[in-house]
Formats: C-alpha cells, sequence, structure tokens
C-alpha cells in the first residue's frame, strides 16, 4: 500500500514540474514576443521622432540658405523655430542615450546639496515658452522656498522636463499645470506636478513606468513619444534613492509625486 501511495505521490510531483515548466516556458515566450514588438514600435516611434524635427530644422535652414526670406521678423521666427526644434531634437536622444546607460547601471550621478526652488524655477522658466505653444499655463507654488536636498541637479531637472512635457503633451486641455514643492508626511521634501487633464486609469497608471509603454488611447494617438519619459524619471530617481509615483487627482487630472532622498532641512 505504502509502495502505492509513494508511486502515486512521485507521479504527482513530475506531472505537476511537467506542467509548472511548461507554463513558465509558455509565459516566457509570451513575454518576449510582447518585448519584441515594443520594440518594433519603439524604434519606429523614434525614429519618426528624429525624422520631424529633422525636416523642418533642414526645410527653415535652407529657406533661409537660399535667401528667400525677406522679411526679418519672419526670418527671426523661422530661426526660432530651428532653435527650439533642435532643443526637442537633443531631448529625445539625451533621453534614449540615458535610458541605456541607466538600464546597465552605467549612469553616475553627482549629488550634491540644492535648493530645490532654484531648480524648479529654472527648469518651470526652461519650459514655460513650449508649454504655452500646447496652450499650458504652468504656475509654480513653493511651499517652503528654503527645502533642499541631496540630489544631481541635471537628473533631477530631466526628470521634471519629462513630466511637464507629459502635462504639455497629454493635459493641455486642462490649461494650467501646476508645480509645488512640499513637505512629504515623514518631512522629507517632495515635488508635485499636477495637471487637469484626462487623468489615467489605474490598470494604464500600473504599467506607464515601463520602458516603451504608452496607454493605447486618444491620448497617444495624437502625441509624438516613445514611452521611455516616465521609466527614465523613476530610473533616475531610484538612482538618487527617492523616486516618481503617479496619484490621481481629486477633481480630475493627474498627480505625478517625485520623492526626495533624505530629511529636508530648512
Ligand atoms: P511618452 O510620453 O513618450 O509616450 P512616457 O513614459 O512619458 O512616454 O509616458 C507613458 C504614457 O503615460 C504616455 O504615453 C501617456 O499615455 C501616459 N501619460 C503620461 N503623463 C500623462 C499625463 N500627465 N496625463 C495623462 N497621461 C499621461
Amino acid at each position: 500500500g505504502g509502495f502505492v501511495a509513494l508511486g502515486a505521490l512521485m507521479l504527482a510531483v513530475l506531472m505537476a514540474s511537467v506542467f509548472g515548466g511548461g507554463a513558465l516556458l509558455m509565459r516566457d515566450a509570451r513575454r518576449q514576443r510582447q518585448d519584441a514588438l515594443q520594440k518594433t514600435s519603439f524604434v519606429s516611434n523614434v525614429s519618426h521622432e528624429l525624422k520631424t524635427p529633422l525636416t523642418s530644422i533642414r526645410m527653415y535652414a535652407e529657406l533661409l540658405q537660399e535667401k528667400r526670406v525677406d522679411d526679418p521678423a519672419r526670418a527671426e521666427k523661422f530661426l526660432g523655430i530651428i532653435v527650439s526644434e533642435s532643443k526637442r531634437l537633443s531631448r529625445l536622444v539625451g533621453n534614449v542615450l540615458d535610458f541605456s546607460r541607466l538600464e546597465q547601471g552605467r549612469k553616475r550621478y553627482s549629488p550634491e546639496h540644492v535648493l530645490l526652488h532654484e531648480v524648479v524655477h529654472e527648469v518651470v522658466e526652461s519650459m514655460k515658452e513650449a508649454l504655452v505653444a500646447y496652450g499650458l499655463d504652468v504656475v509654480f507654488e513653493a511651499e517652503d522656498p528654503e527645502l533642499e536636498a541631496v540630489v544631481d541637479r541635471d537628473a533631477l531637472s530631466q526628470v521634471l522636463v519629462n513630466l511637464l512635457d507629459n502635462a504639455g503633451k497629454y493635459a493641455a486641455a486642462g490649461l494650467k499645470a501646476v508645480v509645488r514643492i512640499v513637505r512629504g508626511a515623514d518631512g522629507s521634501p517632495e515635488i508635485h506636478v499636477m495637471d487637469r487633464g484626462p487623468g489615467i486609469s489605474p490598470e494604464k497608471a500600473k504599467r506607464i513606468f515601463e520602458k516603451f509603454y504608452r496607454a493605447d488611447d486618444g491620448t497617444t494617438a495624437a502625441t509624438s513619444g516613445c514611452g521611455l519619459g516616465l521609466g527614465i524619471a523613476r530610473l533616475l530617481m531610484r538612482g538618487m534613492g527617492g523616486d516618481v509615483r503617479h496619484e490621481s487627482r481629486t477633481g480630475g487630472g493627474s498627480c505625478f509625486v517625485v520623492t526626495l532622498p533624505g530629511k529636508g532641512r530648512g
């Protein structure tokens, strides 16, 4: 009797491992297929993203080179487009380069004491013009202008640029975005980037920080992007001992909460 029972048990263990292994292999295959699909759409998104600004830079530069623009005001406007499109291109290339560095763990940080008010103000000012072009006004509020953190200044700026760029792309209908520096529940400083756009449903919110992920809906159909902005923002913040998370906002819209390492002074 005992022998039969032992045999049955071993058979059960064998069957369980065969089925379990099979299921794991299938899951792995599905994941690989999904990864491959995401990579293909990433490459086509990036190529498209590179091509659009390059085309307009070239067109306006050629018009100016051929001296076909007599009106100085128009020439000035074209130069402005060339500059802002080049900036867009640098942002994109910077993001892609940074992403590979971050993924391979090769990103180096230069932490220093920074006055958060100063960094946020600088980023908001540098983005203002681009956001107004999307139809979005930005308001900057600092609860405590003396709050400090030990972070890499450029990395923090990049995180804020990515969040504001998204507010412009997806939430301009809300007309106004608010950037606020506050003291979090545990006393450490936080930066909130809030909008009154369409918000992000809980199912989508689970995935927005994944690489190459773009919500498959009306918001992304009309906008450019390659699904790296939030992934980079989170990797950068985690690399510095902080984080970025998404919260729904009462009254509609999104709130991205950037948490900073350590206790704030002041
Ligand atoms: P990208 O903007 O290149 O698509 P991101 O990683 O920056 O990539 O964002 C991922 C997705 O999260 C976006 O495609 C968009 O669907 C959604 N998203 C990001 N920010 C917002 C926002 N402020 N409001 C609504 N949806 C957003």
